[in-house]
């Protein structure tokens, strides 16, 4: 997902831009470049370029390094043959479209005095060349590159698809995540703290376990990781309320146990812990919709990789 900034950053170079897939491309000069943004606030830039008839060999790594304008904003990640990948670490809204810029026209400069001629990335082709999204990168491919890239995406998609779940070992998983969770909700609610904090404990946990014994968080494992939590919030909460209860009937004789089983009935029973329970209840599914959703977009996102293929520019 590109942040504001990267699309500040996009309309500023007049670059389209993929905010979902949070990157952005365009030409500086007749190269193709494309920026990525990476997770950690970092942009990954690439330039497909060569070496042309005229000129020498490809850069070496401290020889483009040396060629850059500002050495705290950009450093080099790789130099390869068909290839320039330069790192930029953003560096707030009103500073970084101008220094990006400024890496840009050093670039096109230094692409234009040594000869390079823009190319394929895969096998150098100086003709037919599109930038072209293959799944969650971008390349420069030629017509020739491009059919073959397409196809090694499909049979990468086609072998995650059928890398099935296993179900039955994923909801063990989740009820063994949950149930730390639930520990954790029970404790903040006996040191007197918000329990329903123990929401995201919950859903984390479910998620965690899921993702570890069944091997992969698909569809279905999501939504069963989250109906996990649910059931498993209601029992944390009975043993919270049951706990309660114990601290005053212990001294009547009542085990642990008794007074567990006794909490729906008070819940039911006495209108103010009804109340108490509703309120929690609410904060608690809040809790585990909103921790949840976060969780379960980044790490659905990290087991189910986008596949498409096509031609940007
Ligand atoms: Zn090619």
């Amino acid at each position: 997902m590109l942040s504001s900034l990267g699309q500040k950053l996009a309309r500023e170079l007049e670059f389209p831009a993929q905010i979902n897939e949070g990157f952005f491309y365009g030409r500086i000069g007749g190269f193709p470049v494309y920026i990525h943004e990476l997770p950690n606030r970092q942009l990954l830039l690439c330039v497909a370029a060569k070496p042309g008839p005229a000129g020498g060999a490809q850069l070496s790594r401290e020889e483009l390094a040396a060629r850059l304008p500002d050495q705290k904003f950009a450093a080099v990640r790789e130099v390869r043959p068909h290839e320039w990948q330069i790192t930029a670490a953003e560096r707030g809204a009103s500073r970084t479209p101008g220094l990006l810029k400024e890496l840009l026209s050093a670039l096109r400069e230094l692409l234009e005095e040594k000869h390079f001629v823009p190319c394929c990335v895969r096998c150098g082709a100086e003709e037919g060349i599109s930038v072209y999204q293959c799944g969650e990168q971008m390349a420069a491919l030629c017509e020739s590159c491009a059919p073959e890239a397409e196809a090694e995406l499909a049979g990468l998609a086609a072998s995650v698809r059928q890398k099935k779940s296993s179900p039955g070992k994923g909801l063990l998983g989740a009820l063994a995540g949950a149930a730390l969770g639930g520990v954790i909700w029970v404790l903040i609610y006996r040191a007197g703290y918000i329990a329903a904090l123990g929401g995201l404990a919950l859903v984390f946990g479910a998620l965690k376990g899921y993702e570890l014994l069944g091997g992969r968080l698909d569809r279905k494992g999501t939504a069963a990781s989250v109906a996990v939590s649910v059931v498993m919030m209601f029992a944390a909460m009975m043993v919270s309320y049951g706990w309660a209860l114990y601290d005053i009937y212990a001294a009547e004789g009542f085990s642990f146990l008794d007074c567990v089983m006794a909490a729906p009935t008070a819940v039911l029973h006495f209108p103010d812990v009804g109340a108490t329970f509703a309120v929690e209840c609410a904060v608690g599914l809040l809790f585990i919709g909103l921790g949840g959703f976060s969780a379960i977009c980044a790490s659905y996102r990290r087991h189910n990789p986008v596949f498409a293929f096509r031609k940007l520019l």
